[in-house]
């Protein structure tokens, strides 16, 4: 089994590195990537825990804009880990995290809330996000839930929200590929437009595979894609997108319960083409 697409606490994960590999090695995964948001802390903690049972893969997933949604671009790193140069410029997308966090806390006090910036960056480590928010406003008692400050504050529609200033997508595509990497476009099934009429675009920028496994997907969905993957010469990729407990009934590689078949030679197909 293999799973190219997971979260760790060094984003907005739940399990540390150490307790990500050996849930891996519980459920029995021969390669896991870790693929947190905006950062490789997850991955570099966890590549110091190397052991010779689960194959680790060096990845990221990047937010990025394409026309004026947020995209999500998964990279993967194969031969071992991401040069010092995309490092670098990953750096730079959080530090725009953090200019976009100053501004979200500021627009949610300016909506009544007690909110600060240090209790937000206490509930992470070093990349923060909008679910840290959501825990916050939850352990204050503004929210019943975390999908409720969502709806009700954080989501792009709501009255909080706070736009997070990302690379356009040809940018991302183009840093992953000059660090020797493959993009891959994640979930595709959540992007508005429809993919029929973006694919070729992103293809001509360099995209290299889509993410047809994925525990948001259907299985008439990973169909579809596979058949798009096929006519646009394209890769495939797949992954739980597993969080830990902030994804509760999600597991490594099977997803919500209906397996989603992740072949087990995915990793070998991205290697070789
Ligand atoms: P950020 O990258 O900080 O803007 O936060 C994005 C993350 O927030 C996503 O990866 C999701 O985990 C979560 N998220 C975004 N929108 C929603 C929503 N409407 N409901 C629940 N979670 C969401
Ligand atoms: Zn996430
Ligand atoms: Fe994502
Ligand atoms: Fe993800």
């Amino acid at each position: 089994m293999v799973d190219l697409h997971t979260h760790t606490n060094e984003s907005d994960g739940t399990c540390s590195p150490a307790e990500l590999l050996h849930e891996a090695i519980a459920c029995g995964i021969r390669a896991i990537a870790i693929t947190d948001h905006d950062t490789f802390a997850g991955y570099d903690l966890a590549r110091s825990l190397a052991n010779n049972e689960t194959e680790l893969i060096c990845g990221i997933e990047l937010s990025t804009k394409l026309g004026t949604q947020t995209v999500h671009l998964l990279g993967y790193f194969l031969r071992g880990d991401a040069p010092a140069k995309f490092r670098d410029w990953v750096a730079g997308l959080r530090a725009s995290r953090k200019d976009r966090n100053r501004r979200l806390v500021t627009r949610l006090r300016e909506l009544g809330m007690d909110i600060t910036l240090e209790e937000v960056e206490a509930r992470g480590r070093g990349m923060m996000g909008r679910p840290h928010f959501a825990q916050v406003l939850k352990e204050k008692g503004y929210v019943a839930t975390l999908q409720q400050a969502f709806d009700d504050y954080l989501d792009e529609f709501a009255k909080g929200y706070v736009e997070l200033d990302t690379p356009p997508i040809a940018e991302a595509i183009k840093e992953i590929r000059n660090a020797n990497g493959i993009a891959s476009l994640a979930h595709p099934v959540r992007i508005r437009a429809h993919i029929d009429t973006i694919l070729p675009d992103l293809c001509a920028q360099g995209l290299n595979a889509i993410e047809a496994y994925h525990s948001d997907h259907t299985s008439a969905e990973t169909i579809a894609l596979l058949d798009l993957a096929k006519i646009h010469g394209l890769l495939v990729t797949g992954g739980s997108d597993y969080h830990g407990a902030v994804k509760p009934g999600l597991k490594l590689s099977i997803g919500y319960g209906r397996d989603l078949s992740i072949p087990s030679d995915l990793l070998e197909r991205l290697t070789y083409g």
